[in-house]
C-alpha cells in the first residue's frame, strides 16, 4: 500500500529485519526516564464492571480497566501495569468470553477504542488496528471492490480478537487472509509476526495464552471486483446468520468447538447438532438457556450469572459425553475464578 499504517513507528523498522519468533522478542524499554502520568494513559477506572463489555453481558468487575485510544496510551498503561506487577488481561469486543462473576484481578485492557483501517483498492491490501470491528471491514472492503472479507460479516469481534482466535465462517478463516500482524509484549517490545509464526489452527493460534498484544494486522484481499457483487454476497451471509443465530439476545457465539470425526451417517461432527439431538435446546439453568434457535449458542435471558452459564456448559458436556463418549471442548474463553477453580489455567482451547 502507498502509506503503510502502523501503530508503532519502531515496528516499521522491524519489518526490514529478519522475522521474529513468538516469545523471542528483544525488549525495547518504554521511555524509562518519563514518569508515568495517569493522564497519558487515558482514564483508568478502578472496580470497573465488565459485563457491559461482553456480548454475553455477564461477569464481575476488573480491579483496573482502561480503553486506550492511542498506541502511546497503550504503551504507558503497559508500563504502569508492569511497574505495579499487575496481571494483564486483554479484551477486544468481549464476544468470545465468559468472565467469572468474581471479575478479573489486575489490569484489563480493552482495545476497542484503537480504531483505524486503510484499504488499497489496487493491491487489495488492508491494514487495520486491533480495535477495529471485524465485521465493519466487510462493508468497507465491499465498497472498494475487494473480495475476501464477506464471511466476516456478523462476527461481532475486533481485528485483534479475530487474529488471536483465528475467527472464521463459511469455510473462510483469518489465517487465509493475514499477511502479518504487529504485536507488543507487556514490557513494550514490538514485533512483526507472519502467519507461519502464529501456529493457526481451528479457532486458535499461538497468541492465545501468550502475553502478546495484537496492535495491527495486515490482510490480503482480491482487488478488482464489482462492489455491487461483493455487497450482495455480504448481505446474503448476514441474512443467513440473522435467520439461524440468536442475535436478538446476549450470547458469546458458538460455545463449543466442533469435535473431530464423523457420525454414523458419515457427516462431520457438529457440536450444535449433537446438542440438538440430545434434546437440550431450550434447557435452562438460572437465566442462561441453550438457544432455541441454535443449539451451540447459550443466551442470557436477562440477569444470568456467569456461574449459570458455566453450569449449563458442564451439564451439556456431561450429557454429550454420556450419550456419545465425546468430550465437547469450549470455544468460548472462560476466564477468572469460578468456584470450581481458575479456568484460565485450565483453558480447553
Ligand atoms: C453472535 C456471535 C456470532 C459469532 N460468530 C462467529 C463466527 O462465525 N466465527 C467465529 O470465529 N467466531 C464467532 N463468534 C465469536 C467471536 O466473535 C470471535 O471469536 C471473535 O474473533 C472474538 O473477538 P473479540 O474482539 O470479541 O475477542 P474477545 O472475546 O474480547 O477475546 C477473545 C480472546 O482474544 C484475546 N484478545 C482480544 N483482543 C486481543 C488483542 N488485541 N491482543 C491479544 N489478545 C487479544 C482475549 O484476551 C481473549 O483470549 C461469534 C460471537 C457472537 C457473539
Amino acid at each position: 500500500m502507498g502509506s503503510k499504517y502502523c501503530l508503532f513507528p519502531a515496528a516499521q523498522a522491524a519489518r526490514s529485519k529478519p522475522r521474529l519468533k513468538v516469545m523471542v522478542i528483544p525488549p525495547i524499554p518504554i521511555a524509562p526516564d518519563i514518569p508515568v502520568d495517569p493522564r497519558s494513559m487515558g482514564s483508568v477506572t478502578a472496580q470497573a464492571p465488565l459485563a457491559k463489555l461482553t456480548t454475553l453481558r455477564v461477569g464481575g468487575s476488573a480491579d483496573y480497566l482502561i480503553l486506550p485510544k492511542t498506541p502511546q496510551q497503550l504503551l504507558f498503561v503497559l508500563n504502569w501495569g508492569q511497574e505495579k506487577g499487575l496481571p494483564i488481561t486483554l479484551l477486544g469486543a468481549g464476544s468470545n468470553l465468559l468472565i467469572s462473576d468474581q471479575g478479573l484481578p489486575g489490569l484489563v485492557i480493552c482495545t476497542r477504542a484503537l480504531r483505524h483501517s486503510e484499504f488499497d483498492p489496487i493491491t487489495g491490501q488492508v491494514i487495520a488496528a486491533a480495535g477495529e470491528p471485524w465485521s465493519s471491514l466487510a462493508w468497507k472492503a465491499a465498497r472498494q471492490g475487494l473480495k475476501g472479507f464477506e464471511w466476516t460479516i456478523g462476527i461481532p469481534g475486533t481485528v485483534g480478537g479475530a487474529v488471536v482466535m483465528n475467527a472464521g465462517a463459511h469455510g473462510g478463516e483469518t489465517a487465509d487472509l493475514l499477511i502479518e500482524t504487529e504485536v507488543v509484549s507487556p514490557n513494550g517490545a514490538i514485533a512483526i509476526l507472519k502467519p507461519e509464526d502464529l501456529g493457526f489452527r481451528y479457532r486458535t493460534s499461538k497468541l492465545q495464552g501468550s502475553n502478546l498484544i495484537v496492535t495491527t494486522a495486515t490482510f490480503q484481499l482480491s482487488p478488482g471486483y464489482d462492489p455491487a457483487e461483493i455487497k450482495a454476497a455480504t448481505a446474503t451471509d448476514l441474512k443467513s446468520r440473522r435467520e439461524t443465530q440468536p442475535y436478538h439476545l446476549p450470547n458469546c457465539g458458538s460455545v463449543f468447538r466442533n469435535p473431530p470425526g464423523f457420525d454414523a451417517t458419515g457427516q462431520a461432527h457438529s457440536a450444535g447438532r449433537l446438542i440438538q439431538q440430545a434434546g437440550l435446546k431450550g434447557y435452562q439453568i438460572g437465566q442462561a438457556q441453550i438457544s432455541t434457535l441454535h443449539a451451540n449458542f447459550i443466551v442470557n435471558l436477562g440477569g444470568a450469572k456467569a456461574s449459570d452459564v458455566l453450569a449449563l456448559i458442564r451439564h451439556t458436556q456431561s450429557v454429550i459425553y454420556h450419550q456419545h463418549g465425546i468430550k465437547l471442548e469450549t470455544e468460548v474463553k472462560i476466564i477468572g475464578d469460578f468456584d470450581t477453580g481458575n479456568f484460565e489455567a485450565q483453558s480447553e482451547g
